[in-house]
């Protein structure tokens, strides 16, 4: 009969609790740890570009996704311009800085980007037509772009493609939306205005260049506007009795 010592047993019993002891801390610790652990930042709101020129797309932000205008507040317009690739990671981190040294200057640049953007919407909409309309929207792109100094830049983007870039010198928050502004500069020199539309769904505030060969595009974007005029008309072919019922199914709404 070999000898038993009790003493091994009794040495797996305190292994067996110390290490139940060592995993409740750590299920504790990993508990705590999550709790305060922010949540990942996410972006609060999905900007859309389908106005084909930058400064549509810029009037475009006046109504985002959730029927909100997508700049509201300074850290938005960021977000807005690093969207539209005007600003780089570094670049935005500067600005962000300089926001939390100098929240009233933010604050009023954002009142003025605002400013400029209800500005190129009157030209967007009604420039065609109003000679006093596109002359205030004059007035308002040579404000911008008389009031900041800066360096011209071609930059190689992440994407791999080139892309010119202004990097303001001093006040860094008057020279945000001067590319915004030149790409309008660009569309009354190149004469695009009459190619400037509003989304033909009335209840659709959005602007978009129209780049078709036959200059007949209707809506700002096929998956939404132009997809709920589709699926509106067949309904009513249905109704009137010009389409079978079981073609409506094969639609989106
Ligand atoms: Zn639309």
């Amino acid at each position: 009969m070999p000898f038993r010592n009790p003493q091994p047993r009794y040495n797996q019993k305190i292994v067996r609790a110390r290490s139940l002891a060592v995993k409740r801390f750590f299920l504790r610790l990993l508990r705590i740890v999550r709790q305060y652990t922010p949540p990942m930042a996410t972006p609060r709101t999905t900007f859309t570009f389908v106005g084909e020129r930058l400064w549509l797309d810029f009037v475009n932000s006046e109504l985002s996704a959730r029927n909100g205008d997508a700049l509201y507040d300074f850290e938005s317009l960021v977000q807005w311009l690093e969207a539209a690739t005007i600003l780089d990671l570094e670049r935005a981190a500067g600005i962000r800085r300089r926001a939390v040294q100098q929240p009233a200057g933010a604050a009023a640049s954002l009142i003025d980007a605002r400013r400029v953007r209800a500005s190129l919407r009157s030209l967007a909409e009604r420039g065609v037509v109003s000679e006093r309309i596109r002359m205030d929207a004059l007035a308002e792109i040579n404000r911008v772009l008389g009031r900041s100094a800066g360096t011209r830049r071609v930059d190689l983007k992440t994407d791999g493609t080139f892309g010119r870039s202004f990097v303001p010198v001093g006040d860094a928050f008057a020279g945000l939306v001067i590319p915004v502004v030149e790409s309008a500069a660009d569309a009354l020199i190149a004469g695009e205005l009459s190619r400037v539309r509003r989304c033909a769904d009335v209840r659709c505030l959005r602007v978009f260049y129209d780049t078709t060969k036959n200059g007949r595009r209707r809506w700002c974007d096929m998956s939404t506007c132009g997809n709920r005029a589709k699926a509106a008309r067949h309904r009513e072919k249905v109704r009137t009795g010009d389409l079978p019922v079981s073609e409506e199914s094969t639609l989106q709404t």
